[in-house]
C-alpha cells in the first residue's frame, strides 16, 4: 500500500509539502504512521504540479526510494504550485518496477494516484495505460469513464472485487477527488488551502479522518464529503 497527498490551495512548494512535514511524505515512505500493508514505501515515487503559467501539469517520477534522492532535495524547495499530487509506492508483487508505473498517471489536465490493489482481470486491457500496473490501468479507465465519475466507478468495482483497495486521488489543478475504500484517508482545512492525505502529516488536532467508502470533493468552494455506498 502506497502513501499520498494532494494541496489546493496557495501557492507552495513542493519542499514544503513533501520534505519538511514530520510525517510528511518523505518521512511515510520509510516510517508510515498508518499503513496497513507493507512496512514502507521504497519502491519508487512521484510529483505531479501545475506550472504556475501553465494548465497543463508536469510530472517527476522516479523508482528510487524518495529518500535517496538527493537531486530532487535540492531542487523542491524552489518549485511552488497552488496544486499538487504526490506519491511514494510500495509495489503489489508481480507488478512492473520501473518509474511508469509510479503515480501520478495523466490523461490532459488530470492527474490520478492510487493507494491500494485491484484484481486487473477486472479491469480487463486498455491501450492508454501507462503500464501493466494495476494502477495504472486503473487510471486509463477512470480517466476513460471521466474523472467526475469516480466515486461511482470505485463502489462499483469495490462491490464486485471485495479485496480491492481503492484508495484514489485526482485533480485538475482546480478540484480534488479522493476516494477512501479500505485504506487510511485525512484532510486538513488550512488558512489558505486544503490537503488530503493518506495519513495525517503531523499532530495537530485539525486533522479530519473521512469515513471509509467516502468520497471528498475540495473546490474553492469548500469540502464535501459523501457516501460512496448511498
Ligand atoms: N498496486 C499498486 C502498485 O503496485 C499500488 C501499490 C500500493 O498502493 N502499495 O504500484
Amino acid at each position: 500500500m502506497c502513501r499520498h497527498f494532494a494541496w489546493l490551495g496557495a501557492p507552495r512548494s513542493l519542499g514544503e509539502l513533501m520534505l519538511a512535514p514530520e510525517h510528511g511524505l518523505l518521512v511515510q515512505s520509510y516510517r508510515p504512521r498508518r499503513q496497513r500493508n507493507g512496512r514502507m514505501n521504497a519502491d519508487g515515487w512521484g510529483v505531479g504540479f501545475y506550472p504556475l503559467d501553465s494548465a497543463e501539469p508536469a510530472r517527476w517520477r522516479s523508482n528510487r526510494p524518495l529518500w535517496s534522492d538527493a537531486s530532487f532535495a535540492s531542487v523542491a524547495p524552489t518549485i511552488s504550485s497552488t496544486c499538487v499530487l504526490g506519491a511514494v509506492r510500495s509495489a503489489t508483487a508481480g507488478m512492473p518496477m520501473d518509474e511508469t508505473a509510479a503515480a501520478p498517471f495523466q490523461s490532459g489536465h488530470w492527474l490520478l494516484s492510487h493507494n491500494g490493489v485491484i484484481d486487473r482481470g477486472l479491469l480487463g486491457p486498455h491501450p492508454a495505460a501507462e503500464s501493466v500496473c494495476d494502477s495504472a490501468l486503473l487510471a486509463a479507465h477512470v480517466f476513460d469513464r471521466g474523472p467526475e465519475h469516480v466515486g461511482k466507478l470505485v463502489a462499483e468495482l469495490g462491490t464486485s472485487d471485495p479485496a480491492a483497495r481503492l484508495n484514489l486521488l485526482l485533480t485538475d489543478g482546480h478540484r480534488l477527488l479522493g476516494t477512501r475504500w479500505n485504506d487510511t484517508l485525512s484532510v486538513l482545512a488550512t488558512d489558505d488551502g486544503v490537503l488530503v492525505a493518506s495519513e495525517p502529516f503531523d499532530d495537530d488536532p485539525a486533522w479530519v479522518d473521512v469515513p471509509d467508502h467516502h468520497l471528498v470533493d475540495v473546490t474553492g468552494a469548500g469540502i464535501t464529503i459523501t457516501d460512496l455506498e448511498s
